[in-house]
């Protein structure tokens, strides 16, 4: 047994904003995955709240891998930090990609890691053991709690974190250039 409650406990329906930063997410990525050490650091960036809704449906009930919002900063380190439940080799161009979205059943364990690599492929990996990576990723929000507290008590009653549009100019901006 796992010591989380999958179970949901409340609802929370993301409204439009935060369904289009969530999709701002998903389309990139594949950048703010390799240019993580680049804005992991900054809590604005790291708290960005995703709406991820990693749910599945038996008999009226709702089970979650996690509840929303799950912060970026958690779920990207997550993924980099247990490769061996994460790491998808890119079909098409044979690339490392991480999952942007995870979505299964508790029940029968499959999970599909859904990818968008940065050849242009698009599309989910079919794994199994679902509670492994709903507590690897439960635990990484565990541990994060902490400094998520630190960082809301700087910033009581402002808006605390930034979106996805700013944490791309800052990456292109005042990040290390890249090479294309
Ligand atoms: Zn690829």
């Amino acid at each position: 047994m796992s010591k989380y409650n999958y179970f949901r406990q409340g609802f929370l329906c993301p409204d439009e904003e935060q369904r289009l930063l969530t999709n701002q997410f998903y389309d990139n990525a594949f950048e703010i995955y390799a240019r993580f050490d680049d804005w992991k650091d900054d809590d604005r960036f790291y708290f960005i709240p995703l709406y991820m809704r990693m749910t599945y449906s038996v008999h009226g009930m709702v089970l979650e891998m996690a509840p929303d919002p799950v912060w970026m900063g958690s779920f990207v380190r997550c993924s980099l930090e247990h490769p061996e439940l994460f790491q998808i080799t890119c079909p098409r161009c044979k690339r490392k990609v991480f999952p942007y979205h995870c979505v299964g059943s508790p029940l029968s364990g499959r999970v599909d890691l859904e990818y968008g690599c940065k050849c242009g492929k698009k599309g989910y990996v079919v794994v199994s053991g679902w509670q492994i990576r709903a507590d690897a990723l439960r635990d990484q929000l565990e541990i994060d709690k902490a400094r998520n507290f630190e960082f809301m008590k700087d910033n009581l009653g402002g808006d605390h974190t930034a979106d996805i549009d700013e944490l791309m100019s800052f990456l292109w901006k005042g990040g290390i250039p890249q090479c294309r």
